[in-house]
């Protein structure tokens, strides 16, 4: 990436920091005024609203993110969070390929570095690979400066690249859905869409598998966008019921389309083949 492009990202960050700072002097003034209640409400309400756009995953306030497919058709989206992992990622690519399933795997950049073989292996069953950091500091993506997220994002967007320069990412999910200020900006600079879930099972924290799977379910429908994770006690596990829950469906799980775009809820993908 050129680096006047990511200076250029870098100044642009700064400055929606500035924006984002700026009720901070008129809260010193209202304390100065003698209205020390304004101040507290005021720093509270930005506060909070910080903290929403923040932590809250499908919140959308400081940047487009997919969060779903249109409803009409039967596709939806089958995403594995956190690989590739030496036993998982073998084990649930053959189970993918039992269900006549394609999905989207959401690597970390380290561990992609540490497994090429897989990440090669993934490309060529017909998935596709995208970006989930290259460290995956999932306590700490949410505070993260904007030169530490530039590192994050594009170290990874560069390992995978490198490792499959047929199939660049084009995809983006911070670990824990976990999204600062800055993170749109950024990745929408090195030519990333951010992407969220419409269904997931807290298989990262959860163990039991009929729970997590029964979750899924009340949430599956065309134009989901499922997560699942590897790495995790039951990770093959999670894997195997989910995608037997998705062949019951009558659902396809796919690949997106190319022309994937941002928009609102209901109108977020272009069509596969526009006329
Ligand atoms: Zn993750």
């Amino acid at each position: 990436m050129n680096a006047a492009i990511r200076a250029s990202a870098l100044r642009r960050a700064y400055f929606r920091l500035a924006l984002g700072l700026s009720p901070a002097p008129v809260v010193v003034w209202l304390i100065g005024h003698g209205q020390p209640l304004a101040a507290v409400l005021l720093f509270c309400t930005v506060l909070t609203t910080m903290m929403i756009g923040t932590l809250v995953p499908r919140c959308a306030m400081f940047g487009p993110m997919i969060k779903h497919l249109p409803p009409s058709g039967k596709q939806v989206l089958l995403t594995i969070d956190d690989g590739p992992h030496p036993q998982h990622t073998p084990a649930i690519l053959d189970i993918l390929d039992r269900h006549h399933i394609k999905a989207l795997y959401f690597l970390v950049g380290e561990r992609a570095a540490q497994h090429p073989q897989l990440v090669r292996e993934i490309i060529a069953r017909g998935h596709e690979v995208c970006n989930h950091t290259q460290t995956h500091p999932a306590t700490t993506f949410w505070m993260l400066r904007p030169v530490r997220l530039w590192q994050e994002i594009a170290s990874c967007q560069e390992t995978l690249t490198t490792l499959c320069p047929e199939h660049p990412p084009r995809f983006f999910r911070p670990p824990a859905g976990h999204h600062n200020l800055f993170t749109a900006l950024i990745a929408q600079t090195l030519g990333l869409k951010m992407m969220m879930w419409s269904a997931r099972g807290f298989d990262g924290v959860r163990t039991d598998v009929p729970t997590i799977t029964r979750r899924i379910a009340s949430r599956l429908k065309a134009g989901a966008i499922v997560l699942i994770h590897e790495g995790t006690p039951v990770a093959v596990e999670v894997a195997q019921a989910v995608t037997s829950l998705l062949a019951a469906s009558g659902l396809k799980g796919d690949t997106p389309p190319a022309s994937l775009a941002f928009g609102d809820d209901e109108m977020v993908v272009e069509r596969r083949h526009a006329p």
